[in-house]
């Protein structure tokens, strides 16, 4: 089977990953193995290609990979050869700790993650543990579906952790795959979005998708935020983003990697406005995200390439240049 395989991190115009011809793994007795038709690009693949986030080395990187189970392991219940499924970031929680006990696995200090700890699904085959391996949604392909798997899902709990109500002033600051998916969550909640992003051809996509407003992070919307998130690796945008913030908001941090955030008047946060971070997801962000996706429905811009030019998708994340998510279609 072919992979795209990440040997040494390296700056992405280095183009790191590099095509090989591997043996497809056999699942263990909790797992599956996957016949991968899609798997969409996350920033944080950039991230671990160019050494921001540690990996294991070599590694296949791809952490939403969509395609059909093609073998269950032993101990698996409940999924059949030829199901239709998916495999997030998540790759396994220890399930003891106290965070795992509480729901909150994504805390978890023993956390593995796909295409970081375990071979993703930059390649035609993988195998994922059963037990976050997720059903798709009906009437998506593998090409629309695959962008749920991070995007989505981690978009989804950044929602919910900023404390947005239904038909409040939502800030969204970035506007790439993740915020493309989140705001059509939060207009199904009638919120009034405002995007805040520096690409020309992103805030088109905004206002076409719905946002009331679209400009850069220093312009000012005319209205102050309920909650806010931000989805760009940008520290100095903390400070933009809590200015613009209502008294009592919260500003999620969607990014497991950012640069430093600068340092800034008391003001900003006073008056109950609160900064947090978010980590990974749960099982339970993603059946609820999964089945609003199916419900709404949610519908991703995709921009396609083949396997072989991961570099390039990659290239194109890093530069935010992608209008919606970049996509590998594996077969
Ligand atoms: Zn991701
Ligand atoms: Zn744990």
């Amino acid at each position: 089977m072919k992979a795209m395989v990440l040997g040494r991190a390296a700056p992405m115009e280095a183009k790191p990953l590099a095509l090989e011809d591997r043996q497809g793994a056999e699942p263990g007795p909790d797992e599956v193995s996957i016949d991968v038709e899609a798997c969409a690009v996350c920033r944080t693949d950039v991230h671990i290609a160019e050494g921001d986030v540690p990996a294991r080395l070599p590694i296949v990187p791809g952490h939403q990979a969509a395609g059909r189970i093609a073998r269950v392991g032993a101990r698996v219940e409940g999924f059949e050869e030829g199901d239709r499924v998916g495999v997030g970031w998540m790759a396994s929680a220890c399930g003891l700790c106290g965070f795992c006990r509480t729901g909150r696995e994504n805390l978890c200090e023993e956390a593995t993650f796909t295409g970081r700890d375990r071979d993703g699904g930059f390649a035609e085959k993988m195998t994922a543990r059963s037990e976050w391996v997720y059903r798709l949604p009906e009437g998506f392909s593998a090409a629309e579906a695959a962008p749920l798997l991070c995007a989505g899902i981690i978009g989804y709990r950044s929602l919910r952790l900023s404390g947005i109500e239904p038909g409040g002033k939502l800030g969204l600051f970035g506007f790439g795959a993740s915020a493309h998916l989140a705001i059509q969550v939060a207009l199904d909640w009638r919120c009034e979005v405002f995007v805040f992003t520096r690409q020309q051809g992103h805030r088109e996509l905004a206002l076409r998708m719905g946002a009331v407003w679209a400009g850069g992070a220093e312009d000012d919307p005319g209205a102050l935020l309920d909650a806010a998130v931000t989805f760009a690796p940008a520290g100095a945008l903390v400070p933009s983003a809590l200015a613009r913030l209502s008294r009592g908001g919260t500003l999620a941090i969607n990014a497991i990697h950012m640069s430093p955030i600068p340092s800034f008047e008391y003001e900003k946060l006073a008056g109950e406005r609160a900064v947090r971070s978010v980590m990974n997801s749960t099982r339970r962000d993603g059946d609820e995200f999964l089945a609003l996706a199916e419900r709404i429905p949610i519908r991703a811009a995709t921009e396609l390439f083949r396997l072989e030019d991961a570099n390039a998708a990659l290239l194109s994340v890093k530069k935010a240049s992608v209008r919606g998510a970049a996509v590998l279609a594996t077969r």
